[in-house]
């Protein structure tokens, strides 16, 4: 038997990401017909791939580039021309008072959240022991287990929408927020996965508002959102000032491999940043960082975010959105509204058996979904709304998601005719 840590213990559990990440890989391995509606891999764009393989090519063609890529570490925050580059696309896109001080790279936007987390949350001096707050659950699932310590997360319920159609969306309940002495910092992705809310511009400047009024900072993960890769389908106000700490990927713009995430801030959190980055990374990766220069020449980066990008996931979206519809038609199913982001959140009221069972149910038929039970972090009450959702991406081909569909109203309408 390993003899492990507390930290050790506290990393290697069954973490619901590495269960995720698991049947990625080993569910595809085992039965390469399953239909995959699990996992967050961004779809395949064309357009952008060809992007990517143009960009790699300028990058080896020129040799300086090309030692640059592979022979180089690069400083604490990252390759400066490309901090000099995002600075200038934000501050001139967005009007933000952002220089290459407000700018780190990590590799993956993952790990930068495991840094500023624990950061912000633990054990202060004094013996003071503080907290993430979610303000909204669901919320991205891969925060769960970031935390070196343990009781890391404190999260607040949503007030839930009904909207016509078969759609609800869930709202930050204002009134059961508590934010206190314990709070280390406030934490939203927008778009959230799982459910492609996109938390209003109101309540965004709310949040923003308590989280200064508290002396605390504000994280928001932009992973789909603005400026890049902006797979929106609302409008919404991208936010910053210097108590907001916007985390950005270029992970779902189609390079989840290039392991890059983007940390705007206070120069002095960014500082605080590079450090522990680089104790922990040493150096981040050159490749993203190469794809990255040669996709924000002359704002192409946001050219591709718009135009190419966003319009694709609307348009897979809507086609989810009727083929579920379709099939799910007769069940007390609902949908999430989908703003944002690349998956729909299916909520099945009164689900006669757990999300978790309804999961391994699927998963024998040969459809892999993700049980919502696991996206709500720091949630402690007992609410049987979070084992009556399911999280299902849309990024597979049209005619493979609406034989998913198919099984899943099959199965879950065996499930409450045989309750
Ligand atoms: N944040 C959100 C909301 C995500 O969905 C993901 C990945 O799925 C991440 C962060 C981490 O992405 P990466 O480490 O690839 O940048």
């Amino acid at each position: 038997v390993l003899n492990l840590s507390c930290f050790g213990q506290k990393l290697c559990t069954d973490a619901g990401i590495v269960t995720l990440m698991d049947d990625l890989g080993e569910a595809l391995r085992v039965n390469p017909d399953m239909i995959f509606m699990g996992g967050g891999n961004p779809a395949r764009i064309p357009a952008m791939e060809q992007a990517f393989e143009q960009a790699l090519r300028s990058t080896l063609d020129n040799a300086r580039d090309a030692h640059e890529l592979l022979g180089l570490y690069q400083p604490p925050q990252g390759d400066a021309q490309l901090l000099d580059a995002i600075a200038e696309l934000l501050s001139h896109e967005y009007g933000w008072p952002i220089s290459r001080d407000n700018i780190a790279l990590s590799n993956g936007s993952q790990s930068a959240f495991f840094v500023l987390f624990n950061l912000f949350a633990g054990d202060y001096p004094g013996g003071i022991k503080k907290k993430i707050q979610l303000p909204l659950t669901p919320e991205y699932l891969g925060y769960s287990d970031l935390g070196i310590s343990c009781d890391f997360f404190t999260a607040t319920r949503p007030s839930i929408e009904m909207l016509p159609d078969g759609f609800f969306k869930y709202h930050v309940d204002f009134s059961q927020l508590r934010i206190t002495d314990e709070t280390g910092a406030l934490c939203v992705s927008r778009p959230t996965n799982p459910t492609g809310n996109v938390i209003s511009d109101d309540e965004l400047a709310k949040l923003d508002a308590l989280a200064r009024e508290h002396n605390v900072p504000f994280i928001v993960d932009g992973a789909y959102g603005t400026p890049f890769p902006n797979i929106l389908f609302v409008d919404a106000q991208p936010h910053w000032n210097r108590n907001t700490i916007l985390v950005l990927s270029l992970s779902k713009l189609g390079l989840p491999g290039a392991r890059t995430g983007i940390v705007i801030a206070d120069p002095a959190i960014i500082q605080a940043f590079a450090k522990a980055n680089t104790i922990l990374s040493l150096a981040t990766g050159n490749f993203g960082p190469a794809v990255a220069r040669h996709l924000l020449q002359d704002g192409n980066i946001l050219r591709l975010s718009r135009d190419l990008v966003a319009p694709f996931y609307r348009e897979r979206m809507e086609m989810a959105v009727a083929t579920f519809k379709s099939s799910l038609g007769d069940l007390p199913c609902f949908i999430h509204k989908p703003e944002g982001a690349i998956f729909l959140w299916l909520w099945f009221k009164d689900l006669p058996i757990t999300s978790e069972a309804l999961y391994q149910r699927l998963k024998a038929r040969g459809v892999l979904v993700v049980s919502g039970h696991h996206f709500f972090p720091g949630l402690t009450d007992d609410w049987q709304h979070r084992h009556e959702c399911i999280r299902v991406t849309y990024c597979q081909d049209p005619e493979t998601v609406a034989r998913g569909a198919a099984i899943i109203a099959d199965e879950v309408r065996e499930v409450y005719r045989t309750a």
